[in-house]
């Protein structure tokens, strides 16, 4: 748990927020209280500091275990002037990601790991358990490769691990770095009887470690989850963390836009002209059954919305909407008695257009396209419609 809460409390976020939940309420603040929109500067300046440290893994790490007071002692204050960090924000620059600035104690390197999240898997959240491999500090020696004292610099490298070679190409003399052959380009050497049988000299040992990750309901493609410290460790040195991407696996009847759902169902002539019900299968275990009501006709390509049954926001678990694109399949045929029926039930025919006397009136057969045929008009028609739809979700219905 968290020593103080107060700089999360500036940024509406809560202790255990993403880096990117971060970063996406620094945003959302920043932008409200900016001195050139005529917010508190005070409070500006508070709410950047508040950002620049916890956006940073070590001092996030330092200020959750001991506070404000914890980030004084070890002296990292730093102090980033407010504007360039909002501007290094704002300006879209590699201000993330970027391998962080070149100061306080060095780190082993992250561990980035991406994991395939199914949607149902995000719209019900999960804990899924992670293996992984890394280097641990060997206990049998305390990281030091061999018995206390066994361990000495190497003579031939004095200790730097790498050496310099001279090298005649013609007439020329090229100097060469090489990892010194002597100590393995390590700088020390632990004589064979003294060196750790455990880590055989390396000071470090490779360890499978379970890691519980936990996706959030409503987690988003492109989010990590960043656990602090978890990557190889090496003798003095902090060890890096382990980072895992989430990434959305496309899904087959659903997709996703923000917090809505968008979906097609195809349903029958008869559902949509005299009512009837359509289900889908939802990403839970429920399956919704919507009722088309008698005398309604659902129009082909119509869009309904089914309030509150899209994904949940991460944060409040508020759902969005689901949208549905309803195609309606026509019968591949029809018996000729029940025409007289739908002669009946439905309008009568649109009269045939009215020409002048001019225009000759000739009877023609229309004969079904082949695949080439229909090829050839897709590509016509969805030139000209290529500015349907703009700005609302689109959910294409396969042609019929
Ligand atoms: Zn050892
Ligand atoms: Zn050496």
């Amino acid at each position: 748990m968290v020593k103080e809460t107060k700089y999360y409390d500036l940024l509406e976020a809560s202790p255990d927020a993403s880096d990117a939940d971060l970063k996406k309420a620094y945003r959302k603040k920043a932008l409200r209280l900016h001195p050139d929109k005529g917010g508190d500067p005070e409070l500006f300046k508070e709410v950047t500091h508040a950002y620049e440290v916890l956006s940073d893994p070590q001092k996030r790490s330092v200020y959750d275990a001991r506070g404000e007071a914890g980030l004084s002692e070890s002296g990292g204050m730093g102090g980033m002037d407010p504007q360039d960090l909002f501007s290094q924000l704002f300006g879209g620059g590699g201000f993330f990601g970027g391998g962080g600035r070149p100061q306080g104690p060095r780190k082993t390197k992250d561990l980035v790991h991406r994991v395939t999240v199914s949607l149902e898997d995000l719209y019900k959240g999960k804990v899924s358990k992670l293996a992984l491999t890394r280097n641990v500090i060997c206990v049998k020696c305390s990281g030091r490769g061999g018995k206390e004292g066994a361990v000495r610099s190497c003579d031939r490298c004095n200790g730097r691990g790498i050496r310099i070679m001279m090298r005649q190409m013609g007439p020329m003399i090229q100097q060469i770095q090489q990892a010194c052959d002597e100590c393995q380009g390590t700088g020390e050497i632990i004589n064979n009887k003294d060196r750790c049988g455990t880590c055989k000299g390396k000071k470090v040992i490779s360890e499978k470690k379970m890691l519980e990750v936990h996706i959030d309901k409503g987690m988003k493609g492109g989010q990590t989850i960043t656990f602090r410290g978890e990557s190889d460790q090496a003798p003095d040195v902090t060890p890096g963390d382990v980072i895992i991407v989430i990434e959305e696996k496309p899904h087959d009847r659903f997709k996703r836009q923000d917090t809505n759902l968008l979906t097609k169902v195809e349903i029958d002539l008869l559902t949509a002209l005299a009512g009837g019900n359509f289900a889908i299968k939802h990403l839970d275990d429920r399956a919704l059954i919507v009722k088309v009501h008698p005398g309604e006709v659902l129009q082909h390509n119509a869009l309904k919305v089914i309030p509150g049954e899209g994904m949940p926001s991460q944060r409040h678990h508020e759902p969005g909407d689901m949208f549905v694109r309803v195609g309606v399949k026509f019968p591949e045929s029809l018996p000729l008695e029940s025409i007289p029926l739908l002669e009946a039930a439905l309008p009568p025919r649109k009269p045939l257009d009215k020409f002048p006397k001019n225009v000759m009136l000739e009877e023609a057969e229309a004969v079904d396209a082949d695949a080439r045929q229909h090829e050839m008009a897709d590509a016509g028609e969805t030139m000209d419609e290529d500015e349907e739809g703009e700005g609302e979700p689109r959910v294409q219905c396969a042609n019929q």
